[in-house]
């Protein structure tokens, strides 16, 4: 070993330890703070929770349960939750869990797991989990009965059925409301489609047709249907809810399940997984406007390339925001009615900011809400003794 030959010895300095995000090139000077993989090889569970940041307060994000999910997917998620609840103004930070599951497995297994899952993230306070793909509220309520610490609850413990009601559909059709000001779309009359007809893509397809919209097509993990004269949305969510699919709509063309991106339509919704739309995917789509109930549907090149085609593209974190908002209410202890008021007024001051923004500026709508959200959050971490 060799050793100074004078004098004290000089210290050397350790390089520093990178963590799971950095091995991945995923952390930056927001986060994320913590990367927990739980893995429990006797039942099934394995699972990954990012916490991003929590200047605000202990992160609320939902918990995904899907067999094809991955960090990468979880960090992405948890960054959207970050930006979306700065810009929805909440006392939360982001975060997101995913269990690398298949939800449709047998009831008693996915209790099983959803419990051991909630065990293993006892500890970490600054999580709350709420309601995503694969789970609901019979799972937010396992999770409340192991740990105490969850959103999204039934009705019965307290809860604000957020998927019953359909608050990010209810949220998604104020973002479209006020979108009509910076974009040629009348909502009255406006031919709607919408990818992935489940909690968020049916009530969206509800409260728009309420404004005069009229679906013009919709698909689900199974298939697709189009109708240029409009679809019967009360009878499309009858068939959902008694267990069947898209495609069991007895009017109609039935269609493959992707070919949902090429019906023609003025508002085009997706309500499903993430990076559906691709760059390649622009050219098919025919549309003014892209209101995205999903979260990250479209990656970064392609809302460039929608950008540059004219097309308005409502960013995910501004206009799904519908959902974490009434969680915080719910966990703030506020009622049904209180949290439909805060998401009216929210998304409505939010999209018009964003937007404004945006033509004032010439830059993308999500660069506005970006800029916004980490003003936001740059503010809250400046006012935090550890920054
Ligand atoms: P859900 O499970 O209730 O519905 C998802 C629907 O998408 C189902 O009908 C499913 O069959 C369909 N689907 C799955 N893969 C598909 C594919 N490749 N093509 C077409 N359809 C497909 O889930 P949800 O709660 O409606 O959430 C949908 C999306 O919205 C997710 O990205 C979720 O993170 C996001 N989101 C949900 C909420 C909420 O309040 N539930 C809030 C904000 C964002």
């Amino acid at each position: 070993m060799n050793r100074p030959r004078t004098g004290r010895a000089k210290r050397v300095k350790k390089p520093e330890q990178p963590n799971a995000a950095d091995v991945f090139g995923l952390a930056d000077d927001l986060g994320p703070e913590k990367v927990i993989h739980v893995h429990r090889p006797a039942i099934g569970l394995r699972a990954i929770l990012v916490i991003d940041n929590v200047a605000a307060g202990p992160a609320i994000g939902g918990t995904r349960m899907a067999p094809d999910v991955g960090l990468d997917e979880c960090f992405r998620l948890a960054r959207a939750m970050t930006f979306k609840n700065a810009v929805a103004g909440l006392r939360h930070g982001g975060a997101k869990s995913v269990i690398i599951a298949d939800p449709a497995m047998p009831p008693n297994q996915k209790e099983e797991i959803i419990r051991a899952f909630a065990q293993a993230i006892g500890e970490v306070t600054d999580y709350i989990a709420g309601p995503d793909m694969g789970t609901n509220e019979t799972a937010m309520a396992w999770i409340a009965d192991e740990i105490g610490r969850s959103v999204g609850l039934p009705r019965e413990i307290g809860g604000i059925p957020l998927d019953e009601i359909g608050v990010t559909g209810f949220g998604l059709t104020i973002a479209a409301e006020v979108a009509e000001e910076f974009s040629n779309v009348k909502l009255d009359g406006a031919r709607i489609v919408v990818q992935g007809f489940g909690a968020v893509g049916k009530h969206a397809a509800r409260f728009l047709c309420e404004k005069g919209c009229i679906l013009v097509g919709a698909s689900d993990s199974r298939g697709a249907i189009a109708d240029p004269q409009g679809i019967e949305v009360a009878d499309l969510i009858r068939i959902k809810e008694e267990g069947g699919q898209v495609a069991d709509y007895p009017r109609g063309k039935k269609l493959d399940r992707d070919a949902v991106i090429d019906i023609p339509c003025d508002i085009w919704i997706p309500a499903a997984r993430p990076d559906v739309i691709n760059v390649g995917d622009v050219d098919r789509l025919d549309c003014k406007m892209l209101l995205q109930g999903a979260n990250i549907p479209v990656t970064p090149e392609a809302e460039v390339k929608l950008f540059e085609r004219g097309v308005l593209s409502i960013p995910d974190f501004v206009a799904n925001a519908g959902g974490v908002i009434c969680g915080a209410v719910e966990y703030a202890g506020g009622t049904q009615a209180s949290a439909l008021a805060i998401i009216e007024e929210k998304i409505r001051d939010n999209v018009h900011a964003v937007l404004a923004e945006s033509r004032a500026s010439g830059k993308r709508p999500r660069i506005a809400a970006q800029n916004l959200a980490e003003d936001r959050i740059k503010r809250a971490m400046s006012l935090r003794r550890w920054r």
